[in-house]
């Protein structure tokens, strides 16, 4: 029809624009290696901050005893406790609640806040029993997963940098948020310390570690992405001699920050332009779940306009940032009948326009267009991280069983992405080495890896 013929360069020319050959991967994954080198030689040496953990030892299943884990990364926390029993009996028990902080918490003080975490926690600590059982004359050791940007500056300490996701809650930035919670627990009269401070991705490390001593690098695609290794500490030069007893040492990478070749088009630097952090995170404005949904609305307004690809009418929904969410556009992949019966109906309903058959074709490989260049340039970004480990230490990596463990809801609930993330690895890599190389789901594996790692760093051991 009149309509799409009209869309069509739109189409031919974001096809181009996002195009992901060979070659381009290729030096995705250089610069990815590059990157991570020169974050790794001097604070603030590149794009990415490679991050020191302070985790230098990772869960090896022989862990034992009760320990407890916090996870506070946006609106809801989660509090979760588990009974290791070593390396026979492995996880006894685990249960966990999740409470979610009332909205002017957010916005109120300090004090106020970690009160009422260490409250919600005090309560899930009393309703301990059955196969929970703490040694007497110990404390309670928790493992806290906190998602916000932290200046960590031991195992067990780090300074709040700031609140991002909503949060503005005053009165913490530049304090030890382990003091902070650690003095809202004394104040409610709960008996724990928090001995392990982590970051989500490398909580996700530790917790798929504890099943499979094969396990090397985590990576999160769910609302923004993230990736953390285990890293050799002779290969980090910014740690002017701070010795770790193993060796090896877990880089949080923040690698959504990398932007070093990625193929971006007038779309998503429209929306970076309007976003609350323009010119920073673009790898995660091109991979992440945040992003593809809106990715795609913005070249389905141009369709409108320019090819008037919905009929003469463009609603406001359509116009609305943010009116397509990247669940939505994986819905519409999943369509398989014959009238793309189920596109129009999600079209309908998240942006309000009509659409025939020949216009909904269209809308589908827009999305697979977004999420083809998505998927692969995370994929590329993983063989970056393997490579580099592979250029310090020859076979670390490549030739023998590897495991890349990840999270999060797009990987999770995108298999199209899912897919092309794999095929880019392979494709890279080639058959022999990409052989080696399991890419594995390791779910919700974050919450447990606190506790675990609760327990490796223990007082008591
Ligand atoms: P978060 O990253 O927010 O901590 P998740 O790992 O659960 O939490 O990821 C949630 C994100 O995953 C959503 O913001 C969305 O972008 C993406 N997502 C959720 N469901 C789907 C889906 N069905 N298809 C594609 N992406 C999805």
């Amino acid at each position: 029809t009149l309509s799409t013929a009209a869309a069509l360069p739109v189409l031919t020319k974001l096809q181009h624009d996002c195009a992901t050959p060979l070659p381009l991967l290729r030096n995705i994954a250089d610069n990815m290696a590059a990157d991570m080198r020169a974050g790794l030689a001097v604070d603030g040496g590149s794009d990415l901050k490679m991050i020191l953990s302070y985790v230098d030892s990772l869960p090896t299943g022989h862990e034992r005893g009760l320990f407890y884990a916090l996870d506070l990364g946006g609106t809801n926390f989660r509090v979760l406790r588990t009974q290791l029993g070593g390396r026979d009996e492995r996880v006894i028990d685990t249960e966990f609640e999740q409470v979610s902080i009332p909205q002017d918490l957010m916005s109120g003080t300090s004090d106020e806040l970690f009160d009422f975490i260490a409250s919600a926690l005090a309560k899930f600590v009393k309703k301990e029993g059955g196969k929970f059982v703490l040694p007497n004359g110990r404390s309670r050791e928790t493992g806290f997963t906190f998602s916000f940007p932290v200046k960590q500056t031991s195992i067990d300490s780090g300074i709040l940098i700031k609140w991002t996701k909503g949060f503005s809650v005053s009165g913490t930035p530049g304090k030890d948020i382990v003091a902070c919670l650690n003095e809202a627990m004394g104040r409610q009269g709960l008996d724990m310390r928090v001995s392990a401070l982590v970051n989500d991705t490398v909580a996700t490390l530790a917790g798929a570690r504890y099943w499979d001593d094969d396990v090397m690098v985590a990576v999160i695609l769910g609302t923004g992405t993230n990736a953390c290794y285990v890293e050799s500490v002779e290969a980090i030069p910014k740690l002017q001699g701070r010795k770790s007893t193993y060796g090896k040492t877990i880089i949080n990478t923040e690698w959504g920050a990398f932007s070093n070749g990625l193929p971006l088009t007038e779309y998503d630097r429209a929306m970076d332009a309007e976003s609350i952090n323009p010119g920073e995170q673009l790898y995660e404005k091109t991979i992440s779940g945040m992003y593809l949904g809106e990715i795609v609305r913005r070249v389905l307004v141009r369709m409108a306009e320019t090819g008037s690809l919905f009929g003469k009418h463009i609603p406001e929904k359509l116009q609305t940032p943010f009116a397509l969410g990247t669940p939505n556009i994986s819905s519409m992949q999943q369509d398989t009948s014959e009238d793309l019966e189920a596109v129009g109906s999600i079209l309908y309903e998240a942006t309000g326009v009509d659409s025939n058959l020949d216009a909904r074709k269209m809308v589908v490989e827009v999305c697979d267009t977004i999420a083809k260049r998505g998927g692969r340039l995370a994929g590329a970004g993983i063989v970056g991280i393997l490579q580099k480990m592979e250029e310090d230490s020859k076979g670390v990596v490549f030739g023998k069983r590897m495991v890349v463990a990840m999270d999060g809801g797009l990987y999770e609930h995108y298999p199209q992405y899912k897919r092309y993330l794999k095929n880019a690895v392979a494709e890279l890599l080639g058959p022999e080495l990409s052989s080696h190389v399991v890419i594995e789901h390791s779910k919700d594996g974050s919450g447990i890896g606190a506790a675990l790692l609760a327990a490796t760093n223990s007082i008591y051991e």
